[in-house]
């Protein structure tokens, strides 16, 4: 169910209050680690802007999303899974998986990923 910027558990997490194993936060964007991680590594990579989901996006945040990925590609690196490879993905809506509506980057490695995925 989508919520507004004043109930959100990762608008939470961008100010500070929530708790998250941060590894990487700038002006744009926060990157931390899943809580339910589904691989060795898994790092969620958000807009620091609430954002319900990636179909919400306009012309205008394409630095935005170009800096979702150069993190999630710092990050990758910086946790050791870079060679061994890894998997960006944003789930939208219901059928796509989406549980929080604050748009995220899954950054997943650490393990041969399965296709096609679930
Ligand atoms: P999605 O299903 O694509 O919307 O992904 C949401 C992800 O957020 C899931 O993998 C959850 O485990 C994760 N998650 C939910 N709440 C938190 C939280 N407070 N801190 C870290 N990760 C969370």
């Amino acid at each position: 169910m989508p919520v507004g910027p004043g109930e959100c558990v990762f608008c939470e997490i961008v100010g500070g209050r929530g708790r998250a194993e941060v590894l990487h936060r700038d002006e744009m964007v926060t990157a931390f680690r899943d809580v339910r991680p589904k691989a060795p590594v898994h790092v969620l990579v958000i807009p620091n802007e609430h954002i319900e989901s990636v179909a919400e996006l306009e012309e205008d945040h394409g630095p935005l999303l170009g800096r979702m990925i150069r993190v999630a590609n710092e990050v990758a690196r910086s946790q050791g899974i870079a060679d061994g490879g890894y998997r960006l993905v944003i789930n939208r809506g219901r059928h796509g998986g989406q549980t929080v509506y604050h748009l995220h980057l899954h950054l997943l490695g650490g393990r041969r990923m399965g296709w096609p995925p679930g």
